[in-house]
């Protein structure tokens, strides 16, 4: 079906929740992807930051052949291995000591609010249930994931929102310690804000709000949906700064392109879920699990990891270079293989320039161009990036 034919059926069949730009990927293989004509695209969204070994990764795809053909799903009211055995390697790598899965970064966030609440109110009563969250932040589009969310945009008109959150200025500690009272449950946040435009928290302020959750017993919970996996050179985000969460989430990246979501949490905090407090149909299927648990393998056995960390390093810089020698180009922020360039600009008409040469890029908050390559992107495919972005930068102002 040619693509202007599917996208007039996609309007016609699918709700319109999507500005989607006008190709139709097909297949993909390492950092690339091919649309419905053949052109080829270097792709620095890895379907935003899911994709993490790429596409048609030999390891992966095995897993995924392997486990599909012995079972698909049993239900969480019996034990499937690759189900424990992730849970052991995300435990083992961790500050974490139990995981909870599910099928996605929102109901992972889900799980993590409910955890907090529980172990609030089961340890103090039902007046401690708030949770302070960052504006700017965007935690998912469920009810509850939407209401942590600090962004207006993303709640307006699905009031009433759920109750009990919060909101502060990312980065001012000031701010938390006039919220934090007896009521506060936790604290909730990102450790990079990627949709609310690539900013990453400053080492000083994630240790002072560590300790100002210990005095208040709130929980500290990382949302690393998008950070974690190896996005930012280590295995999880929080281990840059030597700072340990209660709750970490994960997803996106974690099963590789399956749809898979977790919530780990220590011991103390993990027990307030007994049988019939929380629960999944999908969640921890074996495919899933499979397929995590094959991601898991190649960052910390196969080396993906440490070439997220050089690439990563390599992508700042490079980004960085160009700073300066192009007027719209305002700051370039990330960690790792996770990074934004603000532009003085639109960056929406940019994302579709890059396009036509075969560049796939995304932008978020209006003016900021974000790169998220599969972690096994090399260096002359950065150089690639490199080489097209100033001559799509230089021709708009
Ligand atoms: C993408 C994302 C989510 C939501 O994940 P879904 O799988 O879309 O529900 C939550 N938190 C962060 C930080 C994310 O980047």
């Amino acid at each position: 079906m040619p693509t202007e034919e599917l996208r007039q059926d996609a309007e016609q069949y699918l709700m319109n929740t999507y500005a989607r730009l006008p190709i139709s990927i097909v297949r993909g293989h390492g950092s690339h992807v091919y649309d419905l004509e053949g052109r080829e695209y270097l792709d620095f969204v890895s379907g935003i930051a899911v994709n993490a070994l790429g596409y048609t990764h030999p390891d992966l795809v095995a897993a995924i052949q392997k486990q599909a053909r012995q079972l698909l799903h049993a239900s969480n009211l019996y034990y499937t291995e690759p189900q424990v055995k992730l849970a052991q390697a995300l435990v083992q790598r961790s500050f974490a000591r139990k995981a909870f899965f599910c099928n996605s970064g929102a109901e992972a966030n889900e799980a993590a609010i409910k955890l907090a609440r529980r172990y609030a109110h089961l340890k103090y009563g039902p007046d401690r249930y708030e949770i302070i969250t960052m504006l700017q932040s965007f935690h998912g589009r469920t009810m509850a994931t939407l209401s942590a969310t600090g962004q207006e945009t993303i709640q307006t008109g699905y009031e009433p929102l759920v109750p009990g959150f919060t909101y502060v200025p990312f980065n001012d500690l000031s701010a938390v310690e006039q919220k934090m009272t007896s009521k506060t449950a936790a604290v909730m946040l990102e450790l990079v804000q990627s949709e609310g435009g690539v900013h990453v928290i400053q080492p000083s302020y994630l240790k002072d709000l560590r300790e100002l959750c210990r005095q208040f017993d709130a929980l500290l919970i990382v949302d690393e949906v998008q950070t974690g996996m190896g996005r930012t050179g280590t295995l999880f985000a929080y281990e840059h700064f030597g700072v340990q969460p209660d709750i970490m989430t994960l997803g996106k990246g974690l099963g590789g392109g399956m749809p898979i979501g977790a919530c780990l949490a220590t011991d103390e905090v993990a027990i307030m879920f007994t049988p019939g407090t929380h629960a999944s149909t999908f969640g921890g299927n074996p495919l899933a699990c499979a397929a995590a648990l094959a991601v898991f393998r190649a960052l910390v056995e196969g080396r993906v990891l440490e070439q997220s960390q050089r690439m990563g390093d390599y992508l700042a810089k490079g980004l960085q270079d160009l700073v300066g020698s192009l007027p719209i180009v305002k700051e370039v922020r990330g960690l790792g293989l996770l990074q934004g360039m603000e532009l003085t600009i639109d960056g929406n008409p940019l994302v579709t320039d890059c396009l036509a040469w075969g560049l796939l890029v995304n932008c978020v908050m209006q003016r900021v161009l974000r790169f998220l390559p599969p972690l096994i992107i090399t260096q002359r495919e950065i150089d690639r990036l490199l080489e097209i972005l100033p001559q799509v930068l230089s021709k708009r102002r």
